[in-house]
C-alpha cells in the first residue's frame, strides 16, 4: 500500500466531509419527495385541488324560489334567472339584464356578472386591459368575491325605472336589499347605466351610481319574502364603511392606480 503523505489526509477529510452533505442533501431529497407525493396522492383523491381563496360557485337548484326575488309571486330558479344565466334566453331588455345580474350577486356567480360587463366599463380597464387576460380575470373574480359576494346576502330587488336614452343605451334605477354577517340591512339604490351592443344585440352594465334610498323606503324594507328565512335587525345600526363598501362596488378596494373615473359599481 503506498504510504499516504499529509496532503492525502487532507484529501481523504475533505471527501469525506463532502460525502456527508451529500448523503444529507439526498435524505432531504427524499423527504421532500415523498411529501408530495402523498400530498398529491390525496388531493388526487378528491379531484382537483382549489385554491382555498377560490369558491366554488354551486349553481341554485331549479325549484328552489330564484335569488333575485324580483317577484311577488316568488318564481323558482329555472323558470326565472336561470334562463338568462345558462343562455337558454340572453337578456332581451335592461330590466332582465339588472335582474339577472343581481340574481348572479345573489348566488355568487361571478362568471355571470363578468360576462354581463360591458368593455367600455372600468372593471375592464381596470382588470382585463393591464395584464395578461387569465390573470386579470382571476384578480377581478377573487375581488368581487371579498368585496361583494362572501360578507352580505342579497335579499332582494326591484326596478324602479328604465329611462331610455337612446335605442341602444338606457338607466335602469333599482332599490336593492343586502344583509351582511350581522344581520344588518342595506338598503341601496342605483342608476345604473347599460348599453346594447350592436354586434350581438345583447345589454351590457357600464356603470352605477349608487346612493342610500330615501327615508321612505320602509315598505321595501319590511316587505320582502318571508321565505327567505332570514332574521334581519333594526336597520338603524347600520355599519358606514360596509355601507360604503356596498355602495362603492368592486372596485372599491382596488389600488390607487386605478385611477378611475367613477367608481364601478354592481
Ligand atoms: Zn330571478
Amino acid at each position: 500500500m503506498i504510504d499516504s503523505g499529509p496532503l492525502d489526509e487532507d484529501l481523504r477529510t475533505i471527501l469525506h466531509h463532502t460525502s456527508h452533505i451529500i448523503m444529507k442533501a439526498l435524505v432531504y431529497l427524499f423527504i421532500w419527495l415523498g411529501w408530495n407525493i402523498l400530498v398529491s396522492g390525496l388531493s388526487g383523491g378528491f379531484g382537483k385541488v382549489i385554491n382555498k381563496q377560490e369558491r366554488v360557485y354551486i349553481p341554485p337548484s331549479d325549484d328552489a324560489k330564484c335569488p333575485c326575488h324580483s317577484n311577488k309571486a316568488l318564481p323558482v330558479y329555472k323558470d326565472c334567472c336561470k334562463v338568462y344565466h345558462t343562455k337558454i334566453k340572453q337578456s332581451l331588455s335592461p330590466e332582465e339584464l339588472i335582474i339577472s345580474r343581481f340574481s348572479a350577486y345573489a348566488s355568487g356567480n361571478v362568471d355571470y356578472i363578468i360576462e354581463t360587463t360591458s368593455k367600455k366599463s372600468v372593471d375592464y380597464d381596470v382588470y382585463i386591459e393591464q395584464k395578461s387576460y387569465e390573470t386579470g380575470i382571476q384578480k377581478w373574480k377573487k375581488d368581487l368575491r371579498a368585496n361583494m359576494i362572501d360578507n352580505f346576502q342579497y335579499i332582494k330587488i326591484e326596478v324602479v325605472s328604465v329611462n331610455y336614452l337612446k335605442d341602444d343605451q338606457a338607466e335602469v334605477t333599482q332599490r336593492f336589499l343586502a344583509i351582511d354577517r350581522d344581520g344588518i340591512r342595506y338598503p341601496i339604490e342605483e342608476t345604473s347605466l347599460v348599453e346594447k351592443n350592436k354586434v350581438d344585440n345583447l345589454w351590457y352594465y357600464i356603470r352605477g351610481n349608487v346612493h342610500r334610498p330615501p327615508a321612505d323606503i320602509a315598505p321595501f324594507m319590511n316587505d320582502w319574502p318571508q321565505e327567505v328565512g332570514i332574521t334581519v335587525k333594526e336597520a338603524d345600526d347600520i355599519d358606514e364603511k360596509k355601507s360604503l363598501q356596498l355602495m362603492k362596488g368592486p372596485g372599491a378596494k382596488k389600488p390607487a392606480k386605478a385611477a378611475f373615473k367613477k367608481p364601478a359599481t354592481r
